[in-house]
């Protein structure tokens, strides 16, 4: 059962009980003074043990202890994470170092990362009495929410601008969501959609602020954990867009390292797109930058305004890691040959995560003897225009041998 003892601010630090729905500090009065989840750890410490855990689910339910809502028979059976851990020896040596292993999160059910965060919401808005679901967003976030109110039997509306690609819109559509398609930008949409939240009473995913969507990002470290054991990485890789991805990891980690399930910690690296990189910049100067005018193709992470900066950041720093910033070229190398040296493909999201240990080792933050575990938080096939552009197109030839001969010796 679930562990929960209260919520505290991550500015303040304060022990705070917001009245329900907001998600910020009530003392703080900051935008970006948002919550954190505690726990009994001591109590943790007692039932999550290795014979217990081998009794429960391969899904992140298994953690139920650490995780902010109760799983209902029902939650039990969804396939949400205990993804995979690949050892990859030859993109290893692609990259410089003597160990590379892939936790593949593209192979959660709507194929990302944000599996993990959908499926706690999803919960909740459920145990809440919630009967609709709804969000703003193009991405993984959006393909996911509707995937995961369709195992629970909620309604999804998902408010999309008019240049949403056609390919994301299709796997809405699959999971028999809403799809309100806005005749306007992004941002009317997402303030349409917080509007219609609040008219109709449904519940509101649209949250980078929401304590309890970030519980769920920390299964992938709990996993890590339990998948590694004893055999730990020195180095956890993870690309960073808002920061609750990396942050969430590192709370798992550390949190499995509290309750005795892991002897030693990793590093962390973070991994930005360099068009795109405020979380690195306020690693380096203590700071958001006022603001950001690049742009990446790596939209996941492409993140302006990254409301779990602080987070990020300090999760980053207790690690003793670092961040890095990748070009939009090197996270197209970096998708082709974790596709050619692994069989893993990422979407350029993903990619990053691999771009950037290249990145690391070739600036001497990462040691040419390390072992390292790099999170790939969605599939390749997600963005199918941007897999082409680093796949490069087939060879056409004649319906002859010959015409195979001469294209094979080419
Ligand atoms: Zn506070």
């Amino acid at each position: 059962m679930s562990l929960v003892t209260g919520l505290a601010c991550v500015v303040c630090g304060q022990r705070v009980d917001p009245p329900p729905g907001a998600m910020t500090c009530p003392a703080c009065n900051d935008p970006f003074a948002i919550l954190d989840v505690q726990y009994d750890l001591d109590a943790a410490r007692r039932t999550l043990t290795p014979t217990a855990l081998a009794t429960r689910p391969p899904n992140h339910w298994r953690y139920a202890e650490l995780l902010p809502v109760e799983p209902d028979a029902d939650a039990w059976s969804w396939p949400v994470g205990m993804t995979p851990v690949i050892d990859a020896p030859r993109l290893a040596a692609w990259a410089g170092v003597a160990r590379l292993r892939i936790k593949d999160d593209g192979r959660n059910p709507t194929a990302s990362f944000k599996d993990r965060a959908s499926s706690i919401g999803v919960l909740r808005a459920r145990q809440c009495g919630a009967t609709n679901i709804a969000c703003a967003s193009t991405g993984n976030a959006a393909s996911s929410l509707a995937g995961f109110a369709a195992m629970a039997g909620l309604t999804a509306t998902i408010f999309v601008p008019q240049t949403a690609p056609e390919p994301k819109v299709t796997q809405l559509l699959i999971y028999g969501a809403r799809v309100l398609r806005i005749r306007g930008t992004y941002a009317q949409a997402y303030d349409l959609c917080s509007a219609a939240c609040e008219r109709f009473g449904w519940y509101n995913r649209n949250c980078a602020i929401n304590a309890y969507l970030v519980e769920g990002k920390k299964t992938c470290g709990l996993e890590i954990a339990e998948q590694c054991d004893a055999d730990m990485p020195d180095w956890v890789v993870v690309s960073v867009g808002d920061g609750c991805t990396i942050a969430g990891v590192w709370k798992g980690l550390r949190q499995m390292h509290e309750i005795g399930c892991i002897d030693r910690l990793p590093r962390l690296l973070g991994v930005q797109a360099a068009g795109v990189a405020p979380v690195a910049d306020a690693f380096e100067r203590g700071t958001l930058p006022d603001r950001v005018d690049g742009t990446t193709f790596a939209e996941s992470i492409g993140v302006a305004v990254p409301r779990n900066w602080r987070k990020a950041v300090a999760a980053v720093k207790q690690s003793g890691g670092a961040f890095v910033r990748v070009s939009d070229a090197a996270i197209l190398d970096a998708m082709r040959s974790s596709g050619r040296l692994a069989g893993v493909f990422s979407e350029p999201a993903a990619a990053a995560a691999v771009a950037g240990l290249g990145e690391a080792v070739s600036m001497s933050i990462i040691a040419r003897s390390a072992s390292v575990l790099a999170v790939s938080t969605g599939s390749g096939l997600k963005d199918i225009r941007a897999a082409l552009t680093a796949a490069g197109a087939p060879i056409d030839v004649d319906p002859s041998m010959s015409a195979v001969e001469a294209a094979i010796q080419r």
